[in-house]
Order: C-alpha cells, then structure tokens, then sequence
C-alpha cells in the first residue's frame, strides 16, 4: 500500500490546488491512502492568515470519499505549527472535528523568528546556533504538543542552504535530536520523512538518513511518508526514495491513522 501523508489543497493558503485534483493526482501516481494536511497557523506574525475553513475542508473531504473512496482512502488531517505554544487554540480545534491525523510542525523558533528568515540563521551569529536552538525548543514541542506525528525534522535546512552551503552535516545536532526522539518514542508519538527538500535541491529528504538510523536503533515505531506537496504534479514524489531510507534505517512497517489511532502496515 502506498501512502502520502503530508499533502496541502486549496484550503491551504500557500497552495492553489482543488481537493478533487490533488486526488486524481494521488490516483495517477498510484497513492492508496492520502491525508490532507492543511496549515494550521496561530501566531499572529504570520504573514498569511492560514487558518483554514474547518467545516468547508470536512465537506469537500465527504465529497470527494463518495466521488474517489473506491479507489483512494482519504485521511482529514491537519498540520498545526507549535501546537504546544498555541495549547488552547489546538485543543480547540482538535475537540471540533474528526480528524485523522495530525502533523505537529516547528515553522516558527518562537513568537518572533519564523526559522525561514535570515534572521534565524543569523541572529545567533552563527546558523550551527540557530540549529541548535531550533532542536532544543523542539523537545518543548514533543514534551507538551498534541499531535501525532512531528513534521520535517530539520525544516530550516530547506532555507540554509545560502548560510550552510554544503557544510549542514545532521550529525552536529545529534544529542538535542536524540532527546526530541526519546520524548516522542515515551508518547508514542513519530516522526515523518518528507520528500519536499530534494525538490528543493537538496541532498536529502528531511530529516537525513542518521534521524531514521537514530529513531529505529532507540525503539521508535511510527514513522510516515510524505510529499508536502502544493502542486498537483508533486502528490507522491520521491516517496519511493522515502521508503528505501525507511528500509535502510531497518524498518518494516509505517504508520497509518484513523480516528488518530495507529495502525502499522508493511513497507512494500
Ligand atoms: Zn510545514
Ligand atoms: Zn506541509
């Protein structure tokens, strides 16, 4: 079964792409299950207002299970930055509606540094501290968030590379990454590998292969695969590169939510 379980429609403010195409896009490049993750964002600061329709998503999510459910499984999912700084409002929308599955992302270092900015790489002095900030205010997140599983690990680096260039190594971050893991694994909570940074020319998808080879060898079982696709044409990319990490890593299963309850099902 092949699953994509970070996907954006036009209920997402950053994308353009009707419900219905994002899953004839599932169906051509032979997704199975698909979740619809749409942007969740509570801080003020953020520069579109990207809280989305709840009761309009769950609609056309109902449609588009009569319309496509025969031939793809289509999960309501959501993907809500720093569910732990934003406790109350979470818990809210969480109570309101059946989802399926949420994604906790860390787009922001706090209220005021969005770690896409040049300010995060260059307000420690250094991007290395920035890095080391970011994975620090994550064990927070993986402490206190209500989600299920956290979302590109290492989501900076999608924006370093200007400030890195080729000398980002995830192994410099390892004992702040290590405790973010220990903290899932107790809450039986995961993580996903998302294929959107090597669309966006970089070497890896995120995080790199050492977080996968870290999760499994410390006793973490939930992991997800995801696109984050915005466009059509990107629904299901690279998930096969997804998977053969997942299986480098020594994993045989994934993870699939319903209702937010777990279930593995097999690599293949
Ligand atoms: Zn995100
Ligand atoms: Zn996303």
């Amino acid at each position: 079964m092949h699953c994509d379980y970070h996907v954006h429609t036009e209920f997402s403010n950053d994308c353009n792409v009707p419900m219905h195409e994002q899953c004839l896009a599932a169906i051509a490049a032979g997704i199975h299950q698909i979740a619809f993750t749409e942007h969740e964002e509570n801080n003020p600061r953020e520069y579109l207002p990207f809280s989305f329709d709840h009761p309009a998503y769950m609609d056309e999510l109902s449609a588009c299970r009569t319309r496509f459910g025969a031939r793809l499984t289509i999960r309501a999912g959501i993907e809500i930055s720093e569910p732990h700084r934003y406790s109350a409002e979470t818990a809210r929308v969480l109570a309101c509606y059946p989802w399926d599955f949420v994604l906790g992302s860390m787009h922001w270092l706090d209220a005021d540094t969005n770690t896409n900015s040049r300010d995060f790489f260059t307000r420690y002095g250094g991007w290395r501290d920035g890095f080391h900030a970011y994975f620090s205010a994550m064990y927070t997140m993986a402490r206190d968030g209500d989600f299920d599983i956290l979302a590109h690990m290492d989501y900076p680096a999608r924006y370093g590379k200007p400030y890195f260039g080729d000398t980002y190594d995830i192994r410099d971050f390892e004992t702040e990454i290590r405790a973010v893991l220990a903290m899932l694994i107790a809450r039986d909570k995961g993580i996903e590998i998302n294929t959107a940074s090597l669309r966006k020319r970089l070497s890896s998808a995120c995080p790199p292969q050492p977080v996968i080879d870290w999760y499994k060898e410390m006793g973490g079982i939930r992991l997800t695969l995801g696109s984050d696709a915005h466009l059509a044409r990107d629904v299901g990319a690279d998930l096969a590169i997804a998977r053969h990490m997942a299986q480098a890593a020594g994993f045989t299963h994934i993870t699939l939510y319903d209702h937010r309850i777990p279930t593995q099902v097999k690599i293949e």
